[in-house]
Order: C-alpha cells, then sequence, then structure tokens
C-alpha cells in the first residue's frame, strides 16, 4: 500500500530572521511595509553623492563591509564588485554612460525572496540600486519586476522619495513572469525590445547591454545586501541570506539565515528535528536534490563541495514517501514546458528526459536507463542560450551521485510513488506563494506561473 502524498501548502505563512540576527534585511516587522520614513528611521538613505568624481565614489562603494566578497544573490553567485567592476570600465571605454538594473523577476517557483523585498522593503532595494547607479554615474536605473503587488510598491517608493532631477532617475518595468524572463541577457533584451528571451553570449550586459550600454544586471537581494551594509550597525553584505523554505508538509517559510549555517540547526528550527530521512531540492529548479545532511553547510560554496547549488537559496524539503526521481520527473517535466523555445537542444532533451525519468515507474524493456540518465548528465552543460540545461544536468547529476540506490531500485522494480494518472499535474506542489498572489488554476499552479510563455512586449511605468 502506497502512503498517501503530504498535504503541500504552498502560501508563504512567516517571514523570520534568524534567532539572534540584528535588524537585517526582513526588519522587525517582516509583513509590514517599510516606507520612506521607516526606513531613514534607521539610517537609510543617507547622502549617496558626497563630493568627488566617479572614481571616488566607486571605491568608496568598493570599501562598503563585506562588498567584496558578496555573491550575487540571483542564482549565479557572481561576485558582485567584480560584476560592478567590469560595467564601470566597459562605460569608460565605450565612452557612454552605463544602464543600471534592480532584477526582481524571480521566475523561480520555490522562491519569494525578491518580491517580497520588493514589496515589503522597496528601500532597502532602491538605496542600493541608487549606491550603485551613483558610483557608476549611471543616469537611468530600471526596477524590473512581474509581481503587481511589488511593482505597486516599488512605484510608490519611487514617489516617496521624489528624486532630484540631478543624479539617476528610476523607472519600474514590467517584465513578464516566466521562468527565463529573469536571466540577464533577457533582461537586457526584455529591457531593449520587450521580449525576455536569452540571447547567445558573448556579448554579455556589462560588454554591450541595454541600448548598446554597458548594463549591470543585480539581483534586488543583492542590492537589499549591499544597502543594508550601509546602514548604521548593518551586518556586511554577505554575512546573511534570504531562504524560502517550504515542503514537508509545512507551510513555507522566509528564513533570513547566517550565511554558513549547517542544514541541522534549520532543520530542527522549521520541522523540530534533524533527522536524516528526508532529501533537500536547493537552489530552487537549479540546484539539485541532496540527502538533507545535518552538516551541509548552505553557503554557496559549501553545497556546491557536496554536488548541488545554493542558487537562489530556496529549499524545498522532500520528506516520506516523497521519491527523489519523480521530483526530479516533475522539474524536468516544468522545463520541458516553460523553456524559451528557442534552443533545439535545450527543446529536445528538456521533453526527452522529463518523458524518460517519467518511464522509471514502470521501466520498459531494452531501454538502457542506466547508460543514458549519466550520458545526458554530461552532455547538457552549456547547450542553450541559458543555463536550463546546465539545470538538468545538475539535477541528473545529484540524483545519480547521491540517490544511486533509489535509482537502482526504480530500474529493478519500477516506483508506486512515480506512477500517476493521465493528466496528473506535475508540478504544482514544487511552488510558494506570497499571501496575496496564491490563486489557484484549475491544475493547482497558481495562474501567475501557469501562464505559457508570450513574447509580449513589458512596458516601463
Ligand atoms: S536554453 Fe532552453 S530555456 Fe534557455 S533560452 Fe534556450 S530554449 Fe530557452
Amino acid at each position: 500500500m502506497v502512503a498517501p502524498p503530504l498535504p503541500v501548502p504552498t502560501t508563504l505563512s512567516a517571514a523570520r530572521p534568524w534567532p539572534g540576527l540584528a535588524d537585517g534585511l526582513l526588519g522587525r516587522d517582516p509583513f509590514a511595509r517599510e516606507d520612506r520614513d521607516a526606513y531613514e528611521a534607521r539610517g537609510g538613505h543617507r547622502d549617496r553623492r558626497p563630493a568627488g568624481d566617479g572614481a571616488d565614489r566607486l571605491s568608496r562603494l568598493a570599501s562598503s563591509p563585506g562588498l567584496g566578497a558578496l555573491l550575487g544573490r540571483g542564482g549565479a553567485a557572481f561576485p558582485a564588485l567584480t560584476k560592478i567592476r567590469a560595467v564601470a570600465a566597459g562605460a569608460a571605454r565605450a565612452g557612454v554612460p552605463p544602464v543600471v538594473v534592480a532584477n526582481g523577476a524571480e521566475g523561480e517557483p520555490l522562491s519569494v525572496k525578491d518580491r517580497y523585498l520588493l514589496r515589503y522593503r522597496p528601500h532597502l532595494v532602491l538605496d542600493g540600486l541608487l549606491s550603485v547607479a551613483e558610483a557608476l554615474d549611471a543616469p537611468v536605473a530600471h526596477v524590473y519586476v512581474a509581481d503587481r503587488a511589488a511593482q505597486e510598491s516599488v512605484a510608490s517608493a519611487i514617489a516617496e522619495l521624489d528624486l532630484p532631477a540631478r543624479g539617476p532617475q528610476l523607472r519600474v518595468f514590467t517584465a513578464q513572469d516566466t521562468y527565463v524572463a529573469g536571466e540577464e541577457t533577457a533582461v537586457v533584451r526584455a529591457l531593449t525590445t520587450g521580449i525576455a528571451r536569452p540571447t547567445d553570449k558573448p556579448p554579455r550586459p556589462f560588454q554591450v547591454g541595454v541600448g548598446g550600454a554597458p548594463t549591470l544586471v543585480l539581483n534586488v537581494e543583492t542590492l537589499a545586501c549591499i544597502a543594508r551594509a550601509g546602514l548604521p550597525g548593518g551586518q556586511d553584505g554577505g554575512s546573511t541570506f534570504l531562504a524560502t523554505v517550504s515542503g514537508a508538509g509545512r507551510s513555507p517559510v522566509l528564513y533570513e539565515l547566517p550565511t554558513g549555517l549547517p542544514l541541522g540547526a534549520l532543520l530542527s528550527e522549521h520541522l523540530g528535528r534533524a533527522d536524516s530521512g528526508i532529501d533537500v531540492l536547493v537552489g530552487g529548479f537549479f540546484g539539485g536534490i541532496l540527502p538533507a545532511w545535518p552538516d551541509l553547510e548552505l553557503s554557496h560554496p559549501g553545497v556546491l563541495r557536496r554536488g548541488g547549488s545554493l542558487g537562489c537559496g530556496s529549499l524545498h524539503l522532500l520528506a516520506p514517501p516523497a521519491c527523489p526521481v519523480r521530483t526530479t520527473a516533475d522539474v524536468v517535466a516544468y522545463y520541458a514546458r516553460h523553456n524559451a523555445g528557442q534552443c533545439g537542444m535545450c527543446m529536445a532533451s528538456t521533453s526527452a528526459i522529463a518523458a524518460t525519468l517519467a518511464e522509471l515507474a514502470d521501466p520498459r524493456e531494452g531501454v538502457n536507463y542506466a547508460a543514458l540518465l549519466p550520458r545526458w548528465a554530461a552532455q547538457l552543460r552549456g547547450r542553450g542560450a541559458c543555463a536550463v540545461p546546465d539545470a538538468v544536468a545538475v539535477l541528473l547529476r545529484a540524483l545519480l551521485r547521491s540517490h544511486p540506490q533509489v535509482v537502482t531500485r526504480h530500474l529493478a522494480s519500477g516506483c508506486d510513488q512515480c506512477r500517476r494518472e493521465p493528466g496528473e499535474p506535475r508540478w504544482g506542489h514544487l511552488f510558494v506563494s506570497l499571501p496575496a498572489d496564491d490563486e489557484a488554476a484549475a491544475d493547482g499552479v497558481p495562474a501567475a506561473r501557469a501562464r505559457e510563455l508570450v513574447p509580449s512586449a513589458g512596458g516601463t511605468r
């Protein structure tokens, strides 16, 4: 008899700083929007334009506590300061002002941190954005966001700021609500043409970006970390990160965690136990399913060492009877449906791999699955305009490395958990929404995320 699946609450129920953490990214009252007065009361929006030229302002920014070690929070974990300096150098070489973009598109179904920051901490993000734009002498900075409530909150925050004509001007750009819209070349393409699809690299945005100008695209949490480092008593840039924690039948919670926290400590706090019987889908759909080792260090290098990727920082817990093969199949099925439909290798391989993984419920005779899966895991890296093929490769590698006995068991005798009825929803349980955006669509996927990729134009307001 198959154990019934655990119920799957998908709406965020709480946002909590880790015990002992000071007033950081979440603030003291996490679900109260922080307006300009409240943000300034804790020392925000201090003079960002002291005397001196752009080079002085850039070196002042570069000396912010922790900025040298801050890794981007969008998923790729690229060093933020290296990116900022590359754009400054590119703009100086080209003799044109750069463009700066706060990327809050957050297409990752298991993460809500970016929308949370834009809805509830808009001034923290705008302070970071303006600091970077001032340091680069960028005349315009865009906030790129799909979530309607986040757009409203940011637009109100910009109005509250009443920016002087001298200095960077802020614009809100309505992003498409798709998985790939937040990839940085898709961001540049959307701001230039209205179509949010990734482009081949090189050139990268720091070389040729919006309207041909070198463009800095930074995730909104990265910008919030930059601003926080400048607040009185603020922790340094990389000392904490936001983690959307979901799954295991518990309501999702957004935590601010100390970077490097052992997973066991988080499990004790979130589940009341740190047992070893569960798995964790790390980094949203990007990081692979690992056993929930209590000593797994929650940092980019820590997760990388164990064969996964921390990605956007989200953690989805898979408690028994959840099956890692079924969850991997569901994520790849999502990619097969929600890829941007423009790279042949990505389109063909995500569909074939999703179908093959689903077959492990009842493996067909004569198919050499044991050879097929590792071959795909090795071949897919770098095979598309964006990182979706790499994500599928990471998922397959993590499955094969961390769950070899589970895969072998599937190959020998199939799996009841993986069997499903025709038309059964595949990824509706792998989703987290903020309290106001949980309107459910017919297939169990909230409407905004169930939408197909439509190459309609976005717009600036
Ligand atoms: S790799 Fe896939 S998701 Fe990425 S741009 Fe190409 S088709 Fe789209």
